[in-house]
């Protein structure tokens, strides 16, 4: 069985070089071309000839392909659908801003939390990504599209801390030194709220931007939307996320999907800033993108202004995430399932 060379650290690889007998500066090389996107040990062309073909009995590098890229014409966002080595597909997106360019990359094929308003998870979870499969989203939107990227947010498909530890080497494989080296501080990761794994996150004190997908300040609400829920309720979860912040020093930023009589009455605007009171979270509130297997809609522009009013007038940082790619689906899982008629 061939092991999949992309996924190891340096000094994994230099383990693995040991094993061979070759000097540990070969895996800083070997680290440094898998980083730079070569497909095959043949590229490697400071690597003697006999070592290339050594581990290419050893070792084998993901290289996926695009199966489909769009290219918003308002915009300019490009929405890649990546064909893995297995056939599965996944998705990223690159977004452009004046500071630079963000990919928002998947983390598992398929999600199994099931929440409502999300196209990801409808045919459940098919599998984790390995970390190569994550950076390669890094790494090939990139090379694609000639944008330098800057910044990664963990927000494409899947739950990232239900695939904890593979993601955790992707993170710092890209923010690896000799590798990508893209800062923890350009980095931000979502997730519906799984409570022990933010705890297990927090003791790593990494820099990155945790934002929780909250969705509804209430047990009520919550639980219709978002089965996660079921497991833990709001409380516990609002205390997991302080004690986040005592652990790591890093506000949180929540997420607020806005659908049209579910979770955006007045109620629920002066419930959530009773909650975040005093803490310095940021709330970013998402217009639901309509998914067309489901009932769920957008709130309408007034309602979003008037819970964005409440939440201003007593000192809650929000903002409403601009829609960029609205012309190619650039959101949620679409293309994928388009593709794979889900
Ligand atoms: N599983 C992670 C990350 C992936 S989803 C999480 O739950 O955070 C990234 C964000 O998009 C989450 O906040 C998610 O709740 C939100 N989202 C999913 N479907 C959406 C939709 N149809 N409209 C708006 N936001 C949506």
């Amino acid at each position: 069985m061939k092991k999949d060379i992309k996924s190891l650290l340096p000094e994994e690889l230099r383990e693995e070089m040991r094993s061979l007998n070759v000097p540990g500066y070969r895996a800083d090389q070997v680290f440094k071309w898998l980083s730079g996107g070569v497909r095959s040990f043949d590229e490697m062309s400071n690597l003697p000839a006999g070592l290339r073909s050594e581990l290419d009995e050893k070792f084998y590098i993901t290289s996926p392909t695009v199966a489909r890229k769009q290219v918003s014409a308002i915009d300019g966002t490009i929405k890649y659908l990546w064909a893995l080595s297995d056939g599965n597909c996944v998705e990223s997106v690159v977004m452009s801003y004046e500071h630079g360019n963000t990919v928002c990359v998947s983390s598992e094929v398929g999600c199994r939390m099931g929440c409502a308003f999300c196209a990801s998870t409808i045919g459940g979870l098919v599998r984790p990504l390995e970390p190569s499969e994550i950076l390669d989203q890094v790494l090939f939107s990139q090379m694609d599209s000639g944008r330098r990227i800057s910044n990664i947010v963990l927000m494409g498909i899947g739950e990232p801390l239900d695939n904890f530890d593979n993601v955790i080497k992707f993170l710092k494989i890209v923010n690896h030194p000799a590798g990508m080296n893209i800062g923890m501080r350009h980095i931000s990761l979502s997730t519906c709220g799984l409570t022990e794994k933010v705890d297990k996150l927090g003791t790593l004190h990494l820099q990155l931007t945790l934002s929780v997908s909250l969705h509804a300040p209430d047990d009520e609400t919550r639980n219709k939307i978002m089965p996660v829920n079921k497991n833990c309720g709001v409380d516990r979860l609002f205390e997991t996320c302080q004690r986040y912040f005592n652990e790591t020093g890093r506000r949180i930023s929540f997420e607020y999907a806005m659908i049209d009589g579910v979770n955006d009455s007045d109620y629920h605007a002066e419930l959530l800033a009773r909650r975040l009171r005093g803490t310095g979270s940021h709330v970013n509130l998402i217009p639901l993108n309509n998914v067309e297997e489901s009932p769920l809609k957008a709130s309408p522009p007034e309602r979003i202004k008037k819970f964005t009013d409440i939440l201003a007038s007593k000192g809650i940082t929000v903002t409403v995430r601009r829609k960029l790619g609205s012309d190619i689906d650039a959101s949620c899982g679409q293309l994928r399932k388009k593709h794979t008629n889900l």
